[in-house]
């Protein structure tokens, strides 16, 4: 099998939320159309007078409730996802008119272009986009199609991905990475750190730098999410709880159940911003962006291990990185293609993985940690209510980081050996549960709780 080649800082995308594949995505995806267009000879610019950007399957039954038409027209007017500040995006609902620079001419805009096509279904993707520009009579000067394949990665119809450099110690699954952590003698971060310098050409300095400015940015949204009110953007009215949580874990210190109540308020907060559309980590998409921050707030600041060494918390983020890795190489990590499995499931996992790196156990015990709680959550669906991620999406998020202790804590309490079920078949399970969920179940908001419940 080929050897993974994604840098962490692809799997670790900064953006807007609510969705890394129906916003993060199709953002880049529609910047990169333009770019593309861009290149056309002068004579064929000059005949374009409308961009159509159609809008296919999983996106087309939940991109209304996903944000994704803002964050194609932000991308057609040249914004990114790491840079688009969220009230450029608030700016977007109900966009009537504005133009994109193509060559030399301004091609008008608006909500109009992006078009929900529930009827055409993708042969391809789940998640297809096709971008076009139009001449005078309607006719197609160039037509691209784009896949939005989850935690932010677009593919091209078409396009050959260009060839990237070997990571300095191949490997493709997790019994391969134990291997290579058996013949170098590296710890799992250390190989991790190898890989990435060698991947990006980025030196172990620059590396901890971007580690740290994603580590600031999980905290960022936590922080905000703890402080902000009131109801969330959308048609469920549904209200804010991470701030309310938040203070009933501040005022009572005498609460038995204190850490588990922190850690909840801490997922909530990070959800909840997601849900806003605000700035999120994806980990390893925007959905489950509450998971992994919350562990990582509370490790940080809110236990009594807070005040742990910075170098151990990017370590540690460097072992939960190779799990989001493992799933989006070998299984998914796209509500559209597996169902939430992909997506909280992986999400927990990685914080698993990244409990048991902070508190310094060997590579099987991070292994055995981030397999459990990938494993007890086999079989969940993507069903958010109304295509919002809200309901179930925000208090998933909290379940997935309770589990995420849960399952370290098992992890660490075994005995070498014992452990039955290997990472690398939780997450082949979890791709053949995927294939095999009914395609309501998978980001189209037409069965579970989004066909029962109706706010
Ligand atoms: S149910 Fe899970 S996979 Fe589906 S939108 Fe919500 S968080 Fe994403």
């Amino acid at each position: 099998m080929r050897p993974i080649t994604t840098s962490v800082f692809e799997l670790f995308k900064i953006g807007p939320g609510p969705s890394s594949s129906h916003t993060i995505g199709p953002m880049l995806a529609a910047r990169e159309f333009v770019d593309q267009a861009g290149q056309l000879p002068p004579a064929v610019l000059d005949q374009v007078r409308a961009v159509e950007v159609r809008l296919f399957g999983s996106l087309a039954a939940t991109g209304r409730g996903h944000g994704t038409v803002r964050a194609v027209l932000a991308g057609l007017l040249g914004h990114r996802p790491e840079s688009c500040p969220p009230d450029i995006l608030d700016s977007m609902a109900g966009f009537e008119a504005g133009t994109v620079r193509l060559g030399g001419r301004d091609v008008p805009i608006s909500e109009a272009t992006v078009v929900f096509d529930l009827f055409d279904l993708p042969d391809r993707h789940p998640n297809t986009i096709r971008f076009s520009l139009k001449g005078e009579s309607g006719d197609i000067l160039l037509e691209r199609e784009a896949y939005s394949v989850g935690g932010g990665f677009i593919e091209w119809k078409d396009d050959v991905p260009a060839e990237r450099p070997a990571p300095a110690h191949p490997f493709s699954t997790m019994a391969e990475l134990l291997d290579v952590i058996d013949s170098t003698g590296l710890s799992l971060p250390e190989v991790m750190l190898d890989n990435e310098a060698a991947l990006t050409g980025l030196t172990r300095q620059e590396i901890g730098a971007k580690l740290e400015h994603v580590m600031r940015v999980m905290e960022d949204s936590v922080e905000r999410g703890l402080e902000a009110e009131g109801p969330l953007p959308g048609p469920l009215g549904l209200h804010r709880k991470a701030h309310a949580l938040f203070e009933r874990y501040r005022q009572d210190p005498q609460m038995q159940d204190r850490p588990i109540l922190a850690l909840c308020a801490c997922a909530f907060a990070a959800a909840e911003e997601n849900a806003s559309g605000h700035t999120i980590v994806t980990a390893p998409t925007a959905g489950a962006s509450g998971v992994l921050p919350a562990v990582l707030y509370v490790t940080k600041n809110l236990r009594p291990t807070a005040g742990v060494f910075r170098k151990v918390l990017r370590e540690a983020l460097l072992a939960s990185a190779v799990v989001g890795m493992l799933a989006k190489h070998n299984a998914s990590v796209s509500g559209a293609e597996v169902g939430c499995q992909g997506e909280v499931g992986v999400a927990s996992a990685m914080a698993a993985a990244f409990l048991a790196q902070v508190y310094g156990h060997p590579a099987w015990v991070i292994e055995n940690a981030a397999e459990t709680a990938l494993e007890h959550h086999l079989g969940l669906t993507c069903d958010p209510v109304q295509g919002y991620v809200q309901i179930p999406c925000i208090e998933r998020n909290a379940m997935g980081a309770v589990k995420a202790f849960a399952a370290y804590q098992i992890a660490a309490a075994e005995v070498p050996g014992h452990h039955m079920v290997g990472l690398d078949q939780a997450m082949k399970a979890m791709a053949e549960t995927g294939r095999d969920m009914c395609a309501k179940y998978r980001e189209t908001a037409q069965g579970g709780l989004a066909a029962i419940v109706r706010c």
